[in-house]
Formats: C-alpha cells, sequence, structure tokens
C-alpha cells in the first residue's frame, strides 16, 4: 500500500506537566490537536478527527465551563476546511470521518463534513445519546443535521483481536484491505477509538496526552486521572502502546508536536 498520511494543527492548548503528572518538571507546555488524514486505496480519503471549533462557540454555560478549565487557543486559520484547502484539497473530498472520541478539541470542525460518512463507536453513540457534562460532550458543536448524517456505527462485537506489535487488540478492519484499522484504545473516553494505518502507523488519539509521555501515565496526579471514563483501562491502553511503539510501530497521539506533515515516508 502506497497512501498518503498527512497531519494539520486545528488549534491547541497548555498543561502544566508538574499539575497532571508526579514528578515531572517539565512545566507549561503546548498541546496542538492534530487531525490526520489519509489518502487510501479507491479514493478513499478518511480524516481522524476535526481539531477544535473556530469562531463563536455556542454551547451554552457547559462550554463556558470547559474553556475555563481548558482554554483553548484557536483563530480562523485554525479551521479544519481552511487547513485542507490551504494544502491544496477540497474538504468535499473527505470520505469518512473517523471520531476518536467526543470531545470539544476532536469534533470542533464536524460542521464541515456533511457528506462525509461518520464513523463511531457504539460507545461514542451512547454518549451522544446522553451527553452530561461529566463526559465533556457540548452539544452545541455538532451541527443540526449530524444525527441524520451518513453514519458507520461500530457495534462492539464488530471489534476482532488484531495482532499488532505483538499485541492482541479488538479492531475493526474498516475497508476490508488491512489499510485502516480502527482499534479500541479503553479508557479516556467511553467507546474511544484509535487507528493504524497501512499497519506502520497508529493514531492513539487522547490514550495518553503525548507519545512521550506514555510512560508517564502511571504517574498521573489523581485530578487528571479521575478525568478519565475508566481509569485502570487507560493505564492498560497505555501499557499496550509502549509495547507496541517497541515492536517498531510508530505511535502519534492526537497532542503530539510532530513539526511533519507526512507521515507515511
Ligand atoms: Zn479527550
Amino acid at each position: 500500500m502506497t497512501g498518503r498520511l498527512r497531519h494539520y494543527v486545528c488549534g491547541r492548548t497548555t498543561h502544566d506537566l508538574g499539575a497532571m503528572f508526579r514528578g515531572e518538571s517539565r512545566g507549561v507546555r503546548e498541546f496542538p490537536s492534530g487531525v490526520f488524514l489519509y489518502d487510501g486505496p479507491d479514493g478513499r480519503r478518511v480524516l481522524f478527527d476535526t481539531g477544535y471549533a473556530t469562531g463563536e462557540w455556542r454551547t451554552g454555560w457547559r462550554g463556558a465551563v470547559y474553556r475555563r478549565l481548558l482554554p483553548p487557543i484557536v483563530d480562523d486559520t485554525d479551521d479544519v476546511a481552511r487547513r485542507l484547502r490551504e494544502d491544496g484539497l477540497d474538504p468535499a473530498s473527505v470520505t469518512h470521518v473517523v471520531l476518536s472520541h467526543l470531545h470539544p478539541d476532536h469534533v470542533g470542525g464536524v460542521s464541515r463534513f456533511p457528506d462525509a460518512t461518520f464513523v463511531l463507536s457504539a460507545g461514542l453513540a451512547r454518549t451522544l445519546a446522553s451527553p452530561r457534562l461529566r463526559t465533556a460532550v457540548l452539544p452545541g458543536l455538532f451541527p443540526d443535521w449530524f444525527p441524520r448524517a451518513r453514519r458507520r456505527l461500530l457495534e462492539d462485537a464488530e471489534f476482532r483481536d488484531h495482532e499488532v506489535g505483538g499485541v492482541r487488540v479488538p479492531a475493526v478492519d474498516l475497508f476490508d484491505d488491512g489499510s485502516y484499522l480502527v482499534l479500541a484504545l479503553p479508557g479516556h473516553a467511553d467507546g474511544h477509538v484509535g487507528a493504524l494505518v497501512e499497519g506502520r502507523v497508529l493514531l492513539a488519539g487522547d490514550a495518553a496526552w503525548g507519545s512521550d509521555l506514555i510512560g508517564a501515565v502511571p504517574r498521573l496526579r489523581a485530578l487528571p486521572r479521575a478525568v478519565q471514563f475508566d481509569a485502570d483501562a487507560y493505564a492498560a491502553t497505555a501499557l499496550a502502546l509502549r509495547t507496541i511503539s517497541n515492536a517498531g510501530i510508530r505511535v502519534v497521539c492526537s497532542h503530539d508536536a510532530l513539526g511533519a506533515t507526512e507521515l507515511l515516508p
């Protein structure tokens, strides 16, 4: 397979690593919000996440609470559709949008893809059906048409164990050709998923704050641990990602500062 996998930054935020992890002194760090576009066989164009929403958020008090706790740094240039156009790509040519989970820094650009098929795990569909502040989902970020959008719902029973870097990972082979496996990477949010692209690059979403912080997950402080959907599963996922990375598969987290756009050399 010889597809392309490109990375774009659609907004960012900052966190104090010392407040997140015990024994961490690296200070305040920027966390860009990455989106990943895969050009695969048969003209398929698959986007993984959509970054922050630009412009005004019509998200009420929930949005105000969220923005206070995790202030986004975002301007018009961070719009995912604009990023694609700047790279010579028509946003309307995106055929599929895989959502790792539903946090605001991952779904802000959903409204830019009215003609795409949205790939959602059952856990995400459950969360959407009953959004609560606890899940950090802001219904106002989703366009009116979203409930009627073309959708590929991945039921839990569809996930079958695949061997990935020596680890058995429940996965759905999205196009039945091995090019794009949607991986269950539980813990961060109900139904959180990643993707293994051409068996070479693993998009890990928010399974960890950064690929260099996967090993630090056992040192998570109480508060950042408490906001995970399932902290034990989150820790187990991090352990699995370490093994997979050691086996030579490139693990990329959504908030990595990559400094490069092409991920499949
Ligand atoms: Zn998240």
